[in-house]
Order: structure tokens, then sequence, then C-alpha cells
């Protein structure tokens, strides 16, 4: 499962002077040992490539036919890329691979790597620069995987000998540098993956099933323009159409995925995506021990059905929508607000004890109540309140499921005890 709409953490990336970069104070610091020793190595074998052999004019053809293909595929995408890109969880499906299998087959290693520099450099300029999700020092650890990937797949066919697309070997061969240039991939981006969130779920780590079929699907395009570069370049186009459609499809899961996943009234998650959210976060901290706990807080608005019955169910939706927004603004970028349904709100708070969640508890009841919502002409709806449960993991129950009936538990008794107020 991908995470949810990013909430946008705002992560400027080149602040100017190395000792500035945002990697320092984000990653933990075996990933940047990790992603930056990936670096220095694909850099390292791509320019003692580039001195060693430097290939002919023929490579330099093919060198910049792919550029040329790769960028106008990029550009004639470009929307799609940037949408997929603020939805996508940590694993990420590149597109462009499909350019690089038949640059291994067309062209001495050290060009395919810099084929992949080339491309990665011009969907960071045209794409991913202005996600805010994706920091840089990702993007630039990314474009060294896909490197040394490049590497391992045109060492298969270097090794092998030069192999002719018209046999069967060199098929073998070219299917065989597909299989090496995933698996490099997959095992170099899920050490990533680890490294830096400590995740330890194979759909974070390796992504789904589905995911990793449309990489095969965009290897299999890769393929057919290796053998139609060499048999007849011309044909290269016709795997255009299908890539594109390719990348719609893979647009269209996520937003599918997203919207199963989002409360429409309010933008917030919703019942499944909050419990598919929690569900995760309890397994990480239930596995990491009792050390570091999480703690839910249950809302609901104070007799909200007179908002309806005096003002009709559209105002009433207005008022849920500025609620959402100001228990948003009342918790931390970390904490995972959604509705469960009515005028009912849940937050899951990671990593906080007792005494904490009183205080952000208290913080959304206090911003709930000063809260003033205009709703069309002179009409200005205030004076609402919430009452709140609050329970803590563990010491509330040994499963989410009793957590969360402990903290519904606690919002009764707040409304038993005359609303507008905060139960533990
Ligand atoms: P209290 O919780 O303080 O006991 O009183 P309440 O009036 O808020 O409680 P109750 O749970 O009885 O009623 C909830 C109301 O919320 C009933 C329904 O009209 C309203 N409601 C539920 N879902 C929606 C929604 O999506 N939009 C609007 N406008 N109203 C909703
Ligand atoms: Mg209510
Ligand atoms: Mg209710």
């Amino acid at each position: 499962m991908q995470a949810p709409v990013p909430r946008g953490g705002a992560l400027t990336v080149w602040r100017g002077w190395p000792s500035r970069w945002a990697m320092w104070t984000v990653a933990r610091r075996r990933w940047i040992w990790y992603a930056v020793g990936c670096e220095v190595l694909a850099t390292a074998v791509t320019v003692a490539g580039l001195v060693t052999g430097f290939g002919g004019p023929v490579q330099f053809g093919w060198f910049a036919a792919l550029v040329v293909l790769g960028i106008a595929q990029a550009e004639m995408s470009r929307r799609i890329e940037r949408l997929r890109r603020w939805m996508s969880g940590q694993t990420h499906i590149n597109v462009t691979s499909v350019w690089y299998l038949a640059g291994a087959f067309l062209l001495p290693p050290a060009w395919v790597a810099l084929l992949a520099v080339v491309l990665y450099l011009h969907l960071w300029l045209r794409v991913w620069r202005n996600v805010r999700t994706r920091p840089a020092h990702r993007f630039a650890a990314s474009t060294a995987w896909a490197m040394l990937s490049c590497f391992a797949a045109s060492a298969v066919l270097t090794i092998g000998g030069p192999a002719r697309l018209d046999t069967a070997y060199g098929v073998g061969a070219l299917v065989l540098a597909a299989a090496v240039f995933e698996l490099v991939n997959v095992v170099l981006v899920a050490t990533g993956i680890f490294l830096y969130t400590n995740s330890r779920s194979p759909a974070d780590l390796v992504g789904t099933w589905e995911d990793n079929a449309f990489e095969l699907a965009t290897l299999c395009l890769g393929g057919l323009a290796a053998l139609a570069f060499v048999g007849q370049p011309v044909l290269v186009v016709f795997v255009l159409p299908p890539l594109l459609l390719l990348h719609r499809y893979l647009l269209l899961k996520q937003q599918l995925q997203v919207a199963a996943m989002t409360d429409e009234k309010t933008g917030l998650l919703n019942t499944a995506g909050w419990h598919d959210l929690a569900t995760r976060e309890f397994t990480r901290v239930s596995r990491r021990g009792t050390g570091s706990g999480f703690a839910v807080l249950m809302i609901d608005l104070d007799h909200f059905k007179r908002i309806n019955d005096t003002y009709g169910h559209l105002t009433g939706d207005e008022v849920l929508a500025a609620v959402a927004v100001t228990i948003e603004g009342s918790v931390r970028q970390s904490d995972t607000v959604g509705r469960f349904g009515g005028e009912e709100f849940v937050v899951l708070l990671p990593a906080t004890g007792g005494t904490d969640v009183l205080g952000i508890a208290e913080r959304i009841r206090v911003a709930v109540g000063d809260l003033t919502v205009a709703v069309g002409g002179p009409v200005r709806i205030s004076g609402l309140s919430v009452s709140v449960g609050v329970a803590c993991y563990p010491g509330a129950g040994t499963t989410l499921d009793e957590v969360l009936r402990s903290a519904d538990a606690a919002l009764y008794r707040a409304k038993d005890a005359g609303r507008n107020r905060v139960a533990v």
C-alpha cells in the first residue's frame, strides 16, 4: 500500500553550501554513508569507463537518440509524473528505465550510466524539483542506484562477449541483463529505504507484486526498443504509445488508491485509510518493544445536530471541513488525522506519552472553541466545542483495537461529564 497524499513536508533542498543541505538533518547517518558511498562508486566507475573506452561516433549517435527519446517521453508525460511523485509512497516505479536496457545493449557501460544521469537530471529539473516531499538527496541517491544497475546490466552483456539480437544467444543475454538490472536495482533501493525509514515491510522495501509487474512491463518495452534499434531504428517510436499508456495507468492506479483512503468532505483520511496507517504504526511500535508508544485521540463535535437543524446539512459540511483543518493545524506533521464518519475525528500521535497527549488534546479543544466559520453571506458560526477521549499504547490496551475502544470509552465519559472537555 502506498502512503496517503503527502501533507507537504517543506524540505527545501540545496540550501546553498553543503553544510546547510537538508540531508544532514533529515537522513540517518547510516543512510548518508550508504548513499554517498553509492554516489562515489557510481561516479568513479563512470569516469573510469569514459577514460578507458570512449566509444566512437556510432555509439555517440545511439546515445543521442536515447537521450532524445527519453526526454521526449518524459516531456510528454510530465504532468502525469508530477502527480505521481506527489502521491508516491516509498517505492516509485521509474518509467525511464525502458531506455537503459536498450542503452546497455548498444553503448559502452559508462555511456549507459551517463544516460541515466542525463535522464534523471532532466526529470529533476522538469518534475521533481517542485515536489517538496522528494528532497534532492534522495533524488541523487536514486540516480546513483540507477547508474549502478545500468553497470550491472552492461556487465552481463560485456562478460558474455558481443551478442547479436538476431540470435537466441543474444536474446538470452538481453533477458538476463534485464533480470540483473531489476535485481540490482531492487536490492540497492530496498537497502536505501530500509536505512532511511527503518521499515521492514516488504511493500515499503521492494514494492507490491503489481509494482514489480509494472517494472517488468517497462523492461519488456526496453527489450523491444533494443531490438528495434538494432533491426530498424525508426520502429523504436512504436515503443512510445504503450509506454505513455502504461505511465497513465500507473497514475490512475495511484489516484484510485488515494481516493479509496480519503474522506472527500474534509480531505482527511477516511476510516480505512486511517486504520491502514495506524496498523503500520502499531506494528512498528510493538516490534520495537514498549519503549516508545503512541496515543490515540477520539474527537466528537458537541451537539452537532443543532448546527444541521439550524443551518442545514450543507452548512454542517462546511463546519466539518473547517474543524478538520483546525485539528490538523493543532497537531504535528507526523500525526495522522482521520474522519471516522459523522462528526467524529480520530488522531494517531506516534511517540507520544500521557502528559504530552493531554496538552495536545487540550490544544485541539481550545482551537475548535476559538473557531469562527464563515458560511456564506453574513453568517458566522462560532461557539463550537468538542469532547475528546484519550488513550495511550501500551497503557490502555495491547492491540490497536483495544486502544481505540479505550479512547471511545473515554470520549463517552467526556460527553457524560458535560461535554467540551478531555477525558482519559
Ligand atoms: P453529541 O455528540 O454532543 O452527543 O451531540 P451530536 O448532536 O453531535 O450527536 P449525534 O451523534 O446524536 O449526532 C451527530 C449528528 O451529526 C447527526 C448528523 O445529523 C450529523 N452528521 C453526521 N454526519 C454528517 C455529515 O457528513 N454532514 C453533516 N452536515 N452532518 C453530519
Ligand atoms: Mg457529536
Ligand atoms: Mg458522533
